[in-house]
């Protein structure tokens, strides 16, 4: 398939200028700085670089790929919305996406005016080849995006690969749960498909929602057209240095990773106990969906008891969706579950 970055992203933008900060460039040599209208006083005073390059070249290490491939953004959020509003016109284009999936990408859609094609999943949560054959022949949408193990239902998505090359537009491959599970990441695949983007996040299994780091992985070229138009100072300062500081204990990332996998297969035997549950789904993330005979009951009773779950998707019906939470954390819930 021929790939032209030009004749996907938006048509004005191919001429616009972005906002340019010299800074950056400046920023080794002890310079006066009187160019961004900054209080000169004060701790956080100053504008976060745009390229934080040591974050970069730690996270790029972590991924087997050079830090030229990156580009940051406030959580993978933004990323989302970002490369929506980057690839697709408003009124016009459409993105093709997983039904049951995250829900963030149609709720950019709608947001940015944008058509949403849904791919239903089948009762394995599995793509079908024919469908998304049949979507694809419309060629309709501009964006695919996967979801890899897949939120909200748990399961990783059989023969990716397939749908990466058959797609005519940018296929977003997102790997949220990605350090949970036994597959192999997209990453892998981007040498050969110049219209794929892969997007993790340091808030699963790196631990670090609250930072609000996400990271989007994919050809220089494209890496550097998000680079040049996402929001220049989109990375505050105290995260990429708390990011950095917490990225090089990766022993106790490691740790943190394993204690919740232990504790997960703890969890699923428990779940497996209780009467009210008709099915635990498999799940290669940090999370369950769980069928109930009664799901809003069982919310509202996990609530009555202070935990809070999250009640899923319309197109699920009677499911929760439940985390992997601490040793104690995990127990609790067993215990009220008990009760019902
Ligand atoms: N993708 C998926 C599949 C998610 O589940 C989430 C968070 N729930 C995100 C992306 C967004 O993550 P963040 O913005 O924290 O990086």
């Amino acid at each position: 398939m021929e790939f032209n970055l030009e004749k996907l992203v938006r048509p004005h933008l191919a001429s616009l200028k972005s906002y340019q900060t010299l800074r950056d460039f400046y920023m080794r040599e002890k310079m006066t700085f009187l160019d961004a209208n900054e209080n000169p006083y004060g701790e956080f005073n100053r504008y976060p670089t745009g390229n934080p390059l040591e974050l970069k070249n730690r996270l790029a290490g972590i991924n087997g790929v050079k830090a030229a491939n990156l580009f940051l953004g406030n959580g993978s959020d933004e990323l989302i919305d970002l490369i929506q509003r980057l690839f697709c016109e408003p009124g016009k284009d459409a993105i093709l996406v997983m039904s049951p999936s995250f829900v963030m990408y149609e709720i950019y859609a709608k947001m940015n005016n944008l058509k949403v094609e849904k791919l239903d999943l089948n009762s394995d949560f599995q793509l079908e080849k024919n469908t998304f054959l049949e979507k694809n022949a419309q060629r309709a949408a501009k964006i695919l995006f996967l979801c890899s193990p897949n939120n909200p239902t748990g399961n990783a998505i059989e023969n990716l690969e397939f749908y990466i090359q058959n797609f005519n537009g940018i296929v977003v491959v997102d790997e949220a749960y990605i350090e949970f599970s036994a597959q192999d990441s997209a990453v892998k695949l981007l040498a050969k498909y110049p219209n794929l983007i892969v997007l993790k996040t340091l808030s699963k299994a790196y631990g670090m929602a609250g930072l609000r780091i996400g990271i989007g992985i994919a050809s220089e070229e494209i890496a550097d057209f998000f680079n040049r138009f996402k929001p220049p100072y989109n990375i505050n300062s105290e995260s990429q240095k708390l990011a950095l500081e917490q990225l090089k204990k990766s022993v106790q990332i490691e740790e943190k990773i394993s204690k919740i996998l232990a504790e997960k297969v703890r969890l699923k035997n428990g779940l497996n106990q209780i009467s009210e549950i008709t099915i635990v789904y498999t799940s290669e993330a940090n999370f369950f969906l769980i069928e109930f005979k009664d799901a809003e009951k069982a919310y509202q009773v996990l609530l009555e008891n202070k935990i809070l779950t999250s009640l899923r998707h319309p197109a699920l019906k009677n499911c929760l969706r439940i985390s992997v939470g601490t040793a104690e954390e995990n127990s609790k819930l067993l215990n009220v579950l008990a009760q019902i």
